[in-house]
């Protein structure tokens, strides 16, 4: 199996910032024992500003873009040696590929990325991919990491993209206000009125994300791949969904 996993600031780092060592030890170890066991593993990685944040001693998320540009370019050093050590330990090679929208709208650019990752897992490396924040403004951003990852899914080919974030799952309703909500476990269809109750802030289902992930579903639902979104609070749950006995919602692809 070809595997995509995103994993959001909020399982990397610490509200202040700084890295959350259990997390990203334990993240660390899942992955390398899932490539250990033969699948191949592709890592989209958020963290770049929150750990900029914390390296630079910034009290909150920067504002203007040249701050938030200048703490992603110190952030996601700290990720990447962060990365590259936790899975040398295990004996896995990891490779920095940084995108912006203009590079997989580009045909040439595209194919040249597509290209790039295929030699990498050939190789047997682990690649980690993240927005290149430092350079992408409004016309060329992709802008949030869900997208991203549905991107990566889609033209890696992959079977599966799996969505780490603070919530199980896709909810009947918003989880956090309602108490009848209850988890989805299966989705074959993503209905209007899942994308509605998605939409709006205060009536969202979960979080605010869940927007951007249900679209994120649609497009790799069409693309022929499952999509997973579990909670990323106990990273050992990637098991449990590649055994299909995890709580979580699986969206399944149109074969
Ligand atoms: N690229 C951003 C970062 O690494 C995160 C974007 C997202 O999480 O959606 O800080």
């Amino acid at each position: 199996m070809r595997i995509v996993v995103k994993v959001g600031t909020s399982t990397l780092a610490h509200p202040t910032g700084q890295l959350n060592i259990r997390h990203m030890e334990e993240l660390c170890k899942v992955l390398s024992d899932i490539k250990n066991a033969g699948d191949e593993v592709i890592l989209v990685s958020s963290g770049a500003i929150g750990m900029g944040m914390g390296k630079l001693h910034l009290r909150e998320r920067p504002k203007s873009l040249p701050e938030k540009q200048a703490a992603a370019a110190v952030g996601q050093c700290e990720l990447m040696y962060t990365y590259d050590k936790l899975f040398s330990e295990y004996n896995h090679t990891v490779a920095q590929i940084l995108l912006t929208g203009s590079d997989v709208r580009d045909e040439k650019r595209r194919s040249n990325f597509i290209n790039t990752m295929e030699r990498l897992l050939e190789f047997g490396t682990l690649p980690i991919i993240n927005e290149n924040d430092t350079v992408a403004t409004d016309e060329i951003v992709i802008g949030d990491n869900d997208t991203l990852g549905a991107i990566v899914a889609i033209q890696c080919h992959a079977d599966l993209l799996i969505l780490l974030s603070d919530i199980d799952g896709l909810y009947t309703a918003n989880p956090r206000t309602d108490p009848d909500a209850t988890l989805i476990p299966v989705v074959t269809e993503i209905t209007d009125e899942m994308m509605a109750s998605a939409g709006g802030s205060g009536s969202a289902i979960g979080t605010g994300g869940m927007h951007t992930k249900l679209t994120a579903a649609v497009s790799v639902m069409n693309a022929g791949c499952d999509m997973v979104i579990a909670n990323g609070k106990n990273p050992s749950i990637l098991y449990d969904i590649l055994e299909n006995t995890a709580v979580c919602t699986r969206f399944v692809g149109k074969r």
